[in-house]
């Protein structure tokens, strides 16, 4: 993309500044590599799904081998209920965001473990952060990887502009593994077609949306949505996974026409 000789363009980082807007525009020049372009990031929901028992759990593990031997998948777990308790335990005991975040790991892990031995007898791995190196091996290997949803920002999660809940949880946490790993999809697995005008389990005439670029999400300024809103702010800054796609994982067949590229539940893009 830019043929300035490597030598000047690191001098213009060593002795400019971190801080200077101008420059680092500047030196973003090249286009960032992608680490692994055929794995697809599958988020499967907490609260939403895994929740729900063997009814909504062993379908889709069903369906997740059905596509092993075409598809290679990057598996994160969310926390779900269990975490909310946690989070409610640890605010009443005046828990600050940063401890609240290393106990939504630890549930995000319990589902990660259930996910795993459930793939287990078709040798599917799972890691935990400090394992992500093998991941590549993991995936030529195996097709597939389970990994926790909850990203490890532990103490250094950031607090969030209201309240104490840690803002970048599961949903938030998978999608930057699709972001930095430069992958081929993000799906988050939930209980909903995808989103809708309001929560359909609250509202009735809410309104399914196909599809809805980040600036008209945020436009619509909706009461409540669908994926955590950090990630949102993510994927504006995206160089890499600039849509994912939000699809009703109770309904057999959806994963797959998903994984098929197929336009399933809600395409939101950046
Ligand atoms: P997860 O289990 O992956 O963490 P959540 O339970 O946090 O998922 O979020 C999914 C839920 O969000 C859906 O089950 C739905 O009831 C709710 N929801 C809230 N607002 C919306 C909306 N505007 N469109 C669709 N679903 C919504
Ligand atoms: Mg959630």
């Amino acid at each position: 993309m830019d043929n300035q000789p490597l030598d000047r363009l690191t001098s213009a980082l060593v002795s400019g500044s971190v801080t200077d807007e101008e420059e680092m525009a500047r030196l973003d020049r090249q286009p960032v590599i992608q680490i692994l372009p055929d794995a697809n990031v599958i988020k499967i929901g907490g609260q939403s799904f895994i929740d729900r028992g063997r009814e909504a759990v062993f379908p889709l593990i069903d369906e997740i081998v059905e596509n092993l031997p075409k598809h290679k998948m990057i598996i994160g777990t969310g926390a779900g209920t269990r975490a909310r308790h946690s989070y409610s335990v640890g605010l009443d005991l005046g828990m600050p965001t940063g401890v609240l975040s290393v106990l939504g790991f630890f549930v995000s892990i319990q589902n990660a473990k259930m996910i795993h031995y459930l793939l287990a007898r078709h040798g599917i791995p799972s890691i935990e952060p400090a394992q992500f190196a093998q991941l590549p091996l993991y995936l030529a290997e195996r097709q597939a990887c389970v990994c926790v949803g909850m990203p490890p920002y532990a103490y250094w999660q950031p607090n969030p502009e209201i309240g104490r809940i840690p803002p970048h949880r599961t949903d938030a946490g998978c999608y930057l593994i699709s972001e930095t790993l430069g992958c081929r999809s993000m799906i988050f697995v939930k209980d909903e077609e995808g989103l809708y005008t309001a929560d359909p389990k609250k509202d009735p005439n809410a309104k399914f949306i196909p599809k809805i670029t980040v600036d008209e999400l945020m436009e619509l300024d909706l009461v409540d949505v669908v994926l955590e809103r950090t990630v949102f702010q993510l994927m504006k800054n995206a160089k890499n996974r600039r849509s994912v796609q939000v699809i009703n994982g109770l309904k057999r067949g959806n994963l797959t026409r998903a994984l098929n590229g197929e336009p399933v539940g809600t395409l939101i893009s950046a």
